[in-house]
């Protein structure tokens, strides 16, 4: 770390649960970061300041006028630029060493061979097409995953562990029909910053390996009481996640 690191980490880097040991773990950790939106953005920026020294950003979209609102790593500027592009820009800006962008939506093609250059994954993709493709990757190539979903005032956190059980198919088995996504249900700002940094402070959590973290349960929350609940899955006998590898 250099002087300018040591500054800008200062803050963390007292945390017993961070030092120099812990920041040096942070500085080397590589993330893929599927979705650069209302979740991945704060997400990203978060993970960024933590000093995360490699970030990989998967998205196919073009930032529009409707994405401002909550998006809060774009603005005005960046309307009609490819979303991943400009996350990576703006990770790169606040301390992240190395930012890549994919400007793909991911299937299971892409997500094989990059699992070995990822050491986790943050999902906080719009759609439960990608979200199974994530979840399974993840599984196959023993990634551990940070599942973060909201709609409305209602929010979806999930780690699963590398190798998964339980994995996103021990919880839905397939992916919902009838599944809202924010265009349809609404969601405020704080809403989303709130859960993309849930994730993020999930994922500096895996990557520290300092404290204990709530593997395998799905963690739901209600955004205008603030009550959260958990809920502890357990493996299916039936699912790929139990089954030997082949
Ligand atoms: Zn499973």
């Amino acid at each position: 770390m250099n002087r300018d690191e040591q500054l800008r980490f200062a803050r963390q880097l007292i945390l017993p649960e961070v030092g120099g040991k812990g920041q040096q773990r942070l500085l080397n950790a590589r993330v893929l970061v599927v979705g650069a939106g209302g979740l991945g953005c704060p997400a990203t920026l978060a993970l960024a300041g933590a000093g995360i020294g490699h970030i990989t950003i998967a998205d196919p979209d073009t930032i529009e006028m409707t994405n401002l609102h909550r998006q809060l790593a774009y603005t005005e500027e960046d309307l009609g630029r490819p979303k991943a592009d400009v996350l990576a820009r703006e990770a790169q800006r606040r301390g992240c060493r190395q930012a890549l962008a994919i400007r793909k939506r991911l299937d299971s093609s892409h997500l094989a061979p990059l699992m070995r250059e990822v050491d986790l994954v943050l999902d906080g993709s719009d759609n439960f097409e990608t979200r199974f493709a994530v979840a399974d990757a993840c599984v196959r190539g023993h990634r551990p995953l940070v599942y973060g979903a909201i709609t409305g005032f209602s929010a979806h956190l999930f780690l699963q562990p590398a190798g998964g059980e339980p994995c996103l198919r021990c919880l839905f088995e397939a992916p919902p029909t009838d599944a809202m996504s924010c265009a349809d249900a609404g969601v405020l700002p704080g809403a989303t910053t709130m859960v993309g940094g849930l994730m993020a402070q999930a994922a500096i959590g895996i990557i520290l390996k300092s404290w204990s973290l709530p593997w395998g349960s799905l963690q739901v929350g209600e955004l205008r009481q603030f009550r959260w609940r958990q809920i502890d899955l357990q493996p299916r006998s039936d699912c790929q996640c139990t089954s030997e590898p082949t």
